[in-house]
């Protein structure tokens, strides 16, 4: 089979599984309200939970005068500046861990720890639903990889029980699932990680900000300490509102990484400026006020939805999934939304399992409650009119 012919025929399957991903334009800032395509749109797909993306451009436009754009190297050779190492410092006084390490993305900070972490030998235990990220990182590191069933502690049990590892054994859970919207047990996997010398990390990409009292993530809101959950891995893209990501740890973790970790030795440093004005939305963070309205938008999104039988799944976070089932049923419904300028978007395999569909909706502290109220009554018309959608009693999966 030619290239042509293997690019051809994926390309072609897709858009027979309704698959068929694609971008919408932007023409304005991220925003609860977005102009997409000339068209404004309330924007209930991004992960800009506490409404900060839109916040800080002066503190950048301050910071790049300082520092201009470029970092001009990796952090090891020239590129580590009093930027990066500020935030880097604020980041574990506001995690609680001795010390923080930057990532440029996300991404980057899971594969890198991963891989740094595990070697061939060792295992790789995940949750099922964990994030991509997570799972390519065991697969670089030559581990090897095995997962439990979703939120499923007695299948994780079973598995560290069997200790087949020759090596070393890690835990990695996603903290809110980022496609569910649900949250990990984290002392639960805690106490099991302790019970059998197993190292535990936690991916608190859509927790850090959101959870905890001071937003200071899924350790905060659980009330563990550091010892407790030893690997702790936040994102700046989503509720802080910017760009990067970070390992906060033991300084000896953070040392290994420093030495270790591939996606952070061989690439650019974060712009300075980026990292620099990341210091004004963790000021931002601190303030409750955010927090609080986020929490009356679920709520009042999660009331109005029970009161319609809409199909909720069991998530008390800002990601708030209406489950469909079939890919293009869950896009119908997207685009009807769509037209009536709300903007949800469909999520389907494999991002998601087959057969499990669904609407994304997320909620901001940027949200007003007449938006909330908006998307609702949408909703309310779109299930009336059409009853072949499923309801909140029925099993989808
Ligand atoms: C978004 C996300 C990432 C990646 O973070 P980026 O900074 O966007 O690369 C990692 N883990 C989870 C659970 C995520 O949702």
């Amino acid at each position: 089979m030619s290239w042509q012919h293997r690019l051809h025929s994926k390309l072609q399957q897709r858009r027979d599984q309704h698959l068929w991903r694609q971008r919408s334009v932007l023409n304005s800032p991220q925003d609860a309200h977005v102009d997409c395509n000339g068209e404004t749109l309330v924007n209930f797909c991004s992960n800009d939970y506490l409404g900060l993306a839109a916040s800080g451009g002066e503190d950048l436009a301050t910071a790049a005068r300082r520092w201009q754009f470029g970092s001009g190297a990796s952090h090891l050779v020239c590129g580590h500046s009093r930027a990066h190492h500020a935030l880097e410092d604020a980041l574990a006084e506001l995690t609680g861990y001795p010390r923080a390490l930057l990532f440029s993305t996300g991404y980057m900070a899971n594969i890198g720890a991963i891989s740094a972490l595990a070697q061939r030998g060792d295992r790789v235990i995940q949750d099922k639903l964990n994030h991509a990220s997570l799972l390519d990182g065991a697969i670089l590191s030559r581990a090897d990889l095995q997962r439990f069933r979703h939120a499923d502690y007695e299948h994780l049990a079973d598995l560290l029980n069997k200790d087949d590892a020759r090596g070393e054994t890690l835990v990695v859970s996603d903290s809110l699932f980022s496609m569910d919207g649900d949250l990990a047990d984290v002392p639960q996997l805690s106490r099991l990680c302790e019970q059998t010398g197993s190292l535990l990390m936690i991916d608190d990409a859509h927790g850090f900000g959101v959870l905890g009292e001071n937003g200071g993530g899924v350790r905060e809101h659980f009330g563990l300490t550091t010892q407790q959950l030893p690997v702790y891995v936040g994102t700046l893209g989503k509720a802080l509102g910017g760009y990067g990501a970070f390992v906060a740890g033991s300084n000896d973790l953070i040392d290994y990484l420093i030495q270790f970790a591939r996606p952070y030795i061989y690439t650019t440093a974060l712009p300075p400026a980026v990292a620099e004005a990341m210091l004004g939305n963790l000021e931002r963070l601190k303030d409750n006020a955010r927090r609080q309205q986020l929490k009356a938008r679920i709520q009042q999104f999660r009331s109005g939805a029970e009161q319609m039988h809409l199909p909720l799944m069991d998530s008390h976070s800002p990601i708030q999934p209406l489950l469909i089932g079939e890919s293009a049923k869950a896009i119908s419904v997207s685009n009807e939304l769509r037209t009536r300028g709300l903007w949800v978007s469909a999520i389907r395999p494999p991002t998601v399992p087959e057969g499990s569909a669904r609407l994304r909706v997320t909620l901001s502290a940027a949200h007003s409650d007449d938006d909330v109220k908006r998307l609702l009554d949408a909703l309310s018309a779109i299930w009336q009119n059409d009853n072949t959608l499923p309801r909140a009693s029925e099993q989808v999966l």
